[in-house]
């Protein structure tokens, strides 16, 4: 028998992270030690007291459906998050709760991509931003991320790419998987560039928003009146309140797309599952000490990791500046990114993942994740170290 998909699902793509997860738990089942430095979440559990707001909506009878853009003191709570943390203001209706950040992409991009048109994305990036244009058809065009602009996008580069068929662009500050931080300066250039193509729609990723390191501050660009009307922000608790498989994430949608996106929860997802949303409302509303705890720890192994990993032979690596990823540049090895990894994990037993997972521009680097213990990430960077030194590429 054969059945027939449609042709999109056969262009649809994947994350390589979770292939390499799966093959570092396999390795790890047959007694292997694996230290994983591949997957993009924190290390931390849940804070208790979001943990309990959980546990305490069920109690309370929170079983049913909620309106398909959140509950109320939700969206209200995401308002005023973002008009507290950032010069702007935003309003509730434009909110809309769903079930983990990647819902947003997938949303975005189906809302624009069809055959014919050109949607931008960062290369570096995550993955699933070229994965969901293609299976829409729409052509995806590389907005390259340069290691010389410290892994952050140039308006110059990305406006040069623009055309009368695009119709997004898609933009990932601070950044998977290269931990670049985007400077203001680049993003008002940007900005002021986007204003003269007004039917482009924006994408931007800001669900590493409230992780940047050595006082660089993250702008959003929620802060710039004269797109609003054209930004979509995705966001979410994911990787801020250490909640990857709660999936729950949250987007502002300029008025004209909102209900579009309703529409279409109602049709895929109906809403998120209540006492999940209950427990976002307490990480929003209750302490943040957690959240200020793991950057501690992130900052702390950012600066260790980087070290280590400039002591590697041939390697070099520049110090990102936000996320918890390091892209170092493995060019001067010798070895192609994808068989290095692979082989790091089957002989060293260190799971990283090679950068043209994340597309072409990303040959020439390994992504590492710093979301692991301090011990871990040392033991990892001298098993690196005895790998490449007793196999030159
Ligand atoms: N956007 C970026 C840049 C990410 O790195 C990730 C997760 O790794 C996501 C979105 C998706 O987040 P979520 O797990 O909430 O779907």
């Amino acid at each position: 028998m054969s059945l027939q998909i449609v042709d999109g699902f056969n262009r649809i793509g994947e994350e390589n992270a979770f292939a390499v997860l799966a093959r570092a738990n396999a390795l790890a089942a047959t007694g292997k030690d694996i230290i994983n430095l591949g997957i993009g979440q924190p290390d931390f559990p849940t804070p208790e007291h979001i943990v309990d707001a959980a546990v305490k909506a069920l109690k309370d009878g929170h079983h049913g459906y909620t309106p398909a853009t959140g509950i109320p003191e939700l969206r209200d709570a995401v308002a005023s998050d973002l008009s507290t943390r950032y010069n702007t203001h935003v309003s509730a209706q434009n909110v809309m709760i769903v079930p983990g950040g990647k819902v947003t992409m997938f949303s975005a991009i189906l809302m624009f991509g069809e055959p014919g048109v050109d949607i931008l994305y960062p290369d570096p990036g995550f993955p699933i931003y070229r994965s969901m244009i293609e299976y829409t058809g729409a052509n995806p065009i590389p907005i390259p991320i340069r290691e010389e602009n410290a892994f952050a996008f140039s308006a110059s580069e990305t406006l040069s790419l623009i055309t009368d068929k695009t119709r997004l662009v898609i933009l990932n500050s601070p950044a998977n998987p290269c931990g670049g931080v985007t400077p203001v300066e680049e993003i008002d250039a940007l900005v002021k560039g986007l204003e003269a193509h007004p039917n482009v729609a924006i994408m931007s990723d800001e669900i590493y928003d409230q992780m940047t390191y050595d006082d660089v501050k993250h702008v959003s660009l929620l802060e710039y009146p004269s797109i609003r009307d054209r930004l979509i922000l995705l966001n979410g608790w994911s990787k801020t309140y250490a909640m990857t498989g709660w999936r729950l994430g949250y987007s502002i949608w300029p008025d004209e797309l909102f209900d579009s996106v309703r529409k279409l929860a109602v049709n895929a997802w109906s809403c998120v599952n209540a006492p999940a949303q209950h427990a976002a409302l307490a990480a929003l509303t209750g302490p943040q000490d957690a959240v200020h705890m793991m950057m501690q720890a992130f900052d702390e192994r950012r600066v260790k990791v980087v070290d280590a990993l400039n002591t590697l032979p041939d390697v070099s690596c520049i110090t990102p500046k936000g996320a918890f990823y390091a892209f170092p540049n493995i060019k001067n090895t010798g070895w192609q990114a994808k068989p290095l990894a692979s082989a790091l994990l089957e002989n060293a037993g260190i799971a990283t993942i090679g950068g043209p997972d994340f597309g072409v521009h990303g040959e020439g680097y390994i992504r590492v994740s710093y979301a692991n213990s301090l011990d871990n990430l040392m033991k990892a960077i001298e098993r690196i170290d005895k790998f490449m030194r007793a196999n030159p590429a």
